[in-house]
Order: C-alpha cells, then structure tokens, then sequence
C-alpha cells in the first residue's frame, strides 16, 4: 500500500518521464530535419526508454495497489538551433532528473518506504547512464565543431545504438 504522498509523488515522476519522452521526440524531429539520420534515431530510441522508465513507474504504482494519476504533459519547446546545443541541453535535463529522482527516493526514505525505496535505486543507478551517454555525445559534438567530416562519422557511429 502506498501512502497518498509517495503515491502523488511517483504520479508526479511518471509524468516527468513522459516529458522526457515528449522532449527527446521532438528533438529526434529536428535531427531529423538536419539530415542527421544516426542522431535522429538515438534521439528516438532515448525518448522510447524515457516512455519505459514511465511504464515502470506506472507499473509500480498499480503493483502497490496505488492509483494511477495521469497528468498533463506539457509541450517541450519546439525550436532548435543546433547538435551541440541540443545535447548540452539533453545533459543538463538529465542532471535535473536526476534531482527529481534524488528527492523522490529521499522520500520514500523519510517515509519509511522500502518498496519505494528499492524500485527507485535502479532509477537512481539509470541515471548515472543516462547523464554519462549524453554528455558523452555533447564532448564529442564540441570536438567536431563544424567540420561535416566528424560530424558525419559521430552520425553513423550514433545509428549503430541498439537498444
Ligand atoms: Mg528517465
């Protein structure tokens, strides 16, 4: 059972994982519009896990005999200017994430919510990926300026992510 507090906290979460998904989307769009076909579909496969991370929660919700409360996704901004900029800025919205999960599982200790508490330390262990990937991707983007050649190498090498 969970209390109402961890359970509108969790809701909260859960819909915070959709606008990560609703974000990456849209910034797969503009990849795409870039002819950067390798970045488009990374961006596409991130947003499909942030939509999993979602689903996990919900799952967790209903598995705790909680209710699922299924909020407004707000819009994520729909202009973008460049690679580089956006996964600096990929890498700054996961190191707020991360915040958010910090919070939550503190939470769930305050609470005394071991459930909570175990089910969000592998979010806790996701993240560390999550900020690593994309600031890996933004260090390589720095490098490569905007010399086509490296651009189009980090493009491939990008459309070769499986999961
Ligand atoms: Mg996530």
């Amino acid at each position: 059972m969970l209390s109402k507090k961890i359970e509108n906290a969790l809701n909260e979460q859960m819909k915070y994982e959709y606008y990560s998904s609703y974000l990456y989307l849209a910034m797969s769009a503009f990849c795409d519009s870039q002819n950067m076909p390798g970045f488009a579909s990374w961006m596409r496969r991130q947003s499909g896990e942030e939509m999993a991370h979602a689903l996990k929660l919900y799952d967790f919700i209903l598995n705790r005999d909680g209710n699922i409360k299924l909020k407004s996704i707000p819009e994520p901004p729909q202009k973008y200017t460049s690679l580089e900029k956006i996964f600096k800025q990929v890498y700054e919205h996961e190191i707020h994430v991360t915040g958010l999960i910090n919070k939550l599982y503190e939470l769930a200790l305050k609470e005394n919510d071991h459930a909570t508490s175990v089910e969000l330390q592998w979010f806790i262990q996701e993240q560390v990926e999550e900020e690593r990937s994309s600031k890996d991707i933004w260090e390589k983007l720095k490098l490569a300026g905007t010399n086509s050649s490296a651009l189009l190498i980090l493009d491939r090498d990008l459309s070769e992510r499986q999961v």
